[in-house]
């Protein structure tokens, strides 16, 4: 642990939230826990959240680089982010540019249809009611966010997937979907914030379409770190992997 972490403020299914000595800043630390179908499946996977810290933290500088404002400030250990402290929107922003998953459950799209312009939906973080799909009149009723917010919310995901699918394509893997959440910073602006791990995503190896995220968790199959572990091994720099003693992938 981190010399700068002070006391737990609050404790989530995969990531806990430390007090530091500034107000303004908290750490996020990424626990190995790892869970499923709204929590039905449950495991503990030793390095997955070094894994899930470092990607995080990659795609955050990947953002950070194009405009995105993000929550991160750096890693301040392999498996702990200091971060800008947000008041979190309950949102979970969900990003599509393939038909896949819950979407394929729910309506009739053809299994792996292109969504472009891509599709993006708003589900209520609440595990009472099980994060259940809102539209806008929902979300500004219950005053989650005003419309103008949702708008702003709808344009900075569009240029954030924009941004990481081409990096993740130059990199060997589609970019099928995601999951994000923004908060507002101590002056109001709209961040991102949480994570983007193989947690959050889906990421499918080009050529083949393997998963190198959840799904294989979900699916209840093995390799779910080696999997993670790749994901670190295409997008990381050979420095960023020395100075994190990340292991070389066995291909
Ligand atoms: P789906 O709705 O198809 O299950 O998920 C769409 C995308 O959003 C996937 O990349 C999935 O990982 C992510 N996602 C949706 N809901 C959640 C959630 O509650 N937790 C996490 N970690 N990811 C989610």
């Amino acid at each position: 642990m981190s010399e700068i972490v002070k006391e737990l403020l609050y404790t989530g299914k995969a990531k806990d939230v430390y007090k530091t000595g500034n107000d303004d800043e908290v750490i996020i630390k990424f626990r190995d826990d790892i869970t499923a179908l709204d929590g039905g499946r449950k495991d503990t996977l030793s390095k997955k959240g070094e894994y899930n810290a470092l990607i995080s933290a990659k795609l955050f500088e990947v953002l950070e680089e194009h405009g995105v404002a993000t929550q991160y400030i750096r890693l301040v250990e392999h498996n702990e982010m200091l971060t800008k402290s947000l008041e979190m929107i309950p949102l979970e922003v969900i990003c599509r540019n393939i038909a896949t998953g819950s979407l394929l459950r729910k309506y009739p799209f053809h299994r792996n249809q292109r969504l472009d312009p891509p599709v993006i939906q708003f589900d209520y973080k609440n595990d009472v009611y099980h994060d259940p799909m809102l539209n806008d009149s929902i979300i500004t009723a219950l005053k989650i966010a005003t419309q103008e917010e949702l708008d702003k919310i709808r344009e900075i995901t569009h240029v954030i997937n924009k941004v990481l699918y081409k990096f993740l394509n130059e990199r060997g893997l589609i970019l099928v979907d995601f999951k994000i959440e923004f908060g507002f910073d101590k002056e109001g602006n709209i961040v991102l914030g949480d994570e983007i791990s193989p947690d959050t995503t889906r990421l499918w190896d080009i050529e083949t379409h393997d998963n190198f995220d959840k799904d294989i968790f979900r699916k209840g199959e093995k390799g779910v770190v080696d999997a993670y572990h790749r994901v670190v091994d295409l997008v990381l720099t050979e420095e960023e992997k020395e100075k994190w003693n990340v292991e070389k992938v066995e291909l």
